[in-house]
């Protein structure tokens, strides 16, 4: 099948070429899919795009009247995406629905701990051989309460090594998974009493309508002083703004985010020689207690495969007039 890949950057072309074994058509292109780049898909019947892609309405109108049939993500999350405008053009939207959960939990981990014992400090003394130790000061995970909010499989994966570290695991979710529970001892709670018992947040819930904003400033104001949080699961769940306050009031200890609200159009590129219009990523930036990557928990070599794979299955699926069990489209929810 003849497909344009959009946002295709140099780490996953390997991956992709590898698992296509050159059965489908491949263009890659580094833009994301926009309302400009759009265009670039005439004469394609599928596009393959990224979590930076943006799906909108008028995109995938766009895409319709070039011939675009099928959409492909290599993500998990589809907020990017419009799917009830996909129905109603008739384009097919599948994704990857799990390609490597331990990929991003341990991403998650990572950022936990490299916040907690200030490893980044401690390791640029080090490099200027300053062996200091004042001011690293970090705690025991042991026996601390974290608050895992989504306990699907990423924040399953989170749960297990949670409960490895010795930690009192909280969990909040629409749906309650009994293993968690029997376990490891997790217990299920409110937003609210979660975020008032937690020492340690770890978010894992997908965007959409409900989670937009769900760590606000009125549940900042219940946490505990001192609390961190770490973000591995989309920008938007967390209201940046209130945030920051948090941060600057001292009630949020540290924040570890691979996800930014306004990540669009600044994440996956460098901008190292641009002049930085966006206010609240300077402001994170400046402060010691906040550790950022740039949506990066998906990559390891096993995620990287996975991602490849599946991206091959659903383009095989589709060329064989078949149904992949991936496709998004078949169960419409709502998007933002
Ligand atoms: P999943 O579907 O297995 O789990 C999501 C969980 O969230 C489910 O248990 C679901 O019931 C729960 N949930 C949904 N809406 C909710 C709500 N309104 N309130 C409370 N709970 C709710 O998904 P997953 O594989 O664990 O991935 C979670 C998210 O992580 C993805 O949607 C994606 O946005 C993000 N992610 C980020 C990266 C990265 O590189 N940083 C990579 C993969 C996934």
């Amino acid at each position: 099948m003849k497909t344009l890949v959009y946002s295709a950057k140099d780490f996953e072309i390997p991956y992709l070429e590898k698992a296509n074994c050159k059965k489908h058509e491949f263009t890659f292109l580094e833009a994301s899919l926009s309302s400009e780049s759009a265009v670039k898909a005439i004469g394609y019947e599928a596009v393959s795009i990224s979590s930076s892609g943006k799906a909108s309405t008028i995109v995938i109108e766009k895409l319709k009247d070039f011939g675009v049939k099928y959409i492909t993500l290599r993500a998990v999350g589809h907020d990017n995406v419009n799917l009830k405008a996909a129905n109603t053009f008739g384009i097919k939207v599948a994704n990857v629905p799990a390609y490597s959960p331990c990929a991003i939990a341990e991403h998650a981990v990572g950022l936990l701990l490299t916040l907690n014992r200030k490893l980044i400090e401690a390791n640029k003394r080090a490099k200027s051989f300053n062996f200091n130790l004042n001011n690293l000061i970090g705690f025991d995970l042991n026996n601390k309460t974290i608050g895992i909010v989504g306990t699907g499989k990423i924040g399953a994966i989170m749960t297990k090594i949670m409960h490895g570290f010795g930690c009192e695991l909280l969990g909040y979710d629409i749906v309650e998974n009994e293993e968690l529970i029997k376990k490891y001892g997790m217990q299920y709670q409110s937003l609210e009493a979660l975020c008032k018992k937690a020492d340690i947040i770890s978010l894992h819930v997908p965007l959409n309508s409900e989670t937009h904003h769900l760590i606000d400033e009125d549940l900042i104001d219940k946490m505990k002083p001192g609390v961190v949080i770490i973000n591995t699961a989309r920008g938007a769940v967390l209201n940046t703004e209130d945030v920051i306050k948090g941060l600057r009031s001292g009630i949020i200890g540290a924040l570890g985010i691979d996800v930014y609200e306004k990540e669009r159009g600044l994440f996956f590129t460098n901008h190292s020689n641009d002049i930085i219009t966006d206010e609240m990523i300077i402001k994170l930036n400046a402060m010691p207690n906040v550790l950022i990557t740039g949506h990066q928990a998906f990559l390891t070599e096993e995620a990287l495969t996975n991602i490849a794979e599946t991206t091959i299955y659903n383009l095989d699926c589709w060329s064989k007039n078949r149904e992949t069990e991936n496709e998004l489209t078949k169960t419409v929810t709502e998007t933002v």
